[in-house]
């Protein structure tokens, strides 16, 4: 979603978040798929379609969240914390995901956490995602401090300077920024959740409080809905340019690949979210 319109509107022919491209791309006759998004989004892409050829128009294309935390780091955790079971937002790297129970996303993090029936959960990586969801359960959280880049940049000073400046606009946050700035929205969900919500709110001002490039995208579907644009650039997503898109088709390079027995066990993560 936090992809360049010129991408999103212009030559993507599935769109949607990681875990949306990952099944749709199942779903396609296609041998080849490329992901024009970051690393872990293109990893999470080849462990559903494993007999699939996933490129990524940039190798470097990372994410803070998943460089913050390694598969080792979680077997540290694990002897730390034996028994504790281990959910992992998809924003990780196959090896961390290979390491974890359950693998979530922003929009069912807290179902995922409350299926397990458990007194203490680790969440990881990201910090403000694992509050958010803490402060929605009875579970105890324990968390790691990863953090989005993009979304820890946003203060809650910011929010109450953008009411001043724009009277009645409605406020949707994305629940990966830090608890204070949650704390002045109208509105906090997921990616998918912020979408509908636009259209369910009939507000007829919004700002979305998350990666810029995704109120662009989402503008082209509400032209009635004026969308004010504090600006947060990813500066991985960026990374996807067409240019680099059109050198990847004509190449057929850089492959994303995984360790068959790393694949195996973070396919297993993500599958037991499905089943949630
Ligand atoms: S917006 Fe944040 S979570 Fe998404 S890829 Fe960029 S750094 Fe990672």
């Amino acid at each position: 979603m936090d992809v360049t319109p010129e991408i999103f509107h212009g030559v993507a022919d599935i769109t949607g978040d990681s875990l949306a491209l990952a099944r749709r791309a199942a779903e396609t006759d296609a041998e080849i798929i490329v992901l024009c998004g970051v690393h872990f989004m293109a990893e999470t892409a080849k462990l559903m379609n494993p007999e699939k050829t996933v490129l990524i128009p940039d190798i470097e294309a990372g994410c803070s969240l998943a460089a913050s935390i390694t598969g080792r780091d979680v077997r540290l955790l694990r002897e730390r914390f034996p028994g504790v079971p281990v959910v992992t937002y998809v924003n990780t790297s196959a090896e961390v995901k290979a390491e974890s129970d359950v693998c979530c996303t922003s929009a069912n993090a807290v179902k995922v956490v409350e299926s397990l029936g458990a007194d203490r959960v680790i969440f990881l990586p990201d910090e403000y995602l694992g509050k958010y969801v803490a402060s929605k359960t009875g579970v105890e959280i324990i968390l790691w401090m990863g953090h989005c880049e993009v979304h820890e940049r946003f203060t809650a000073e910011e929010i109450r300077e953008l009411r001043r400046g724009y009277p009645g606009v409605y406020v949707l946050a994305h629940p990966e920024c830090p608890p204070e700035v949650l704390a002045e929205a109208d509105f906090v969900g997921s990616t998918s959740g912020m979408i509908q919500r636009v259209g369910e709110s009939g507000a007829s001002r919004v700002v979305m409080i998350t990666e810029c490039s995704m109120s662009d995208n989402v503008a082209v579907e509400h032209p009635d809905v004026e969308f004010i644009r504090p600006c947060n650039l990813c500066p991985h997503m960026k990374r996807i340019t067409l240019p680099k898109i059109l050198d990847c088709l004509e190449r057929l390079e850089p492959e994303v690949t995984i360790d068959p027995s790393v694949a195996a066990r973070a396919r297993r993560a993500v599958e037991r979210m499905f089943e949630i």
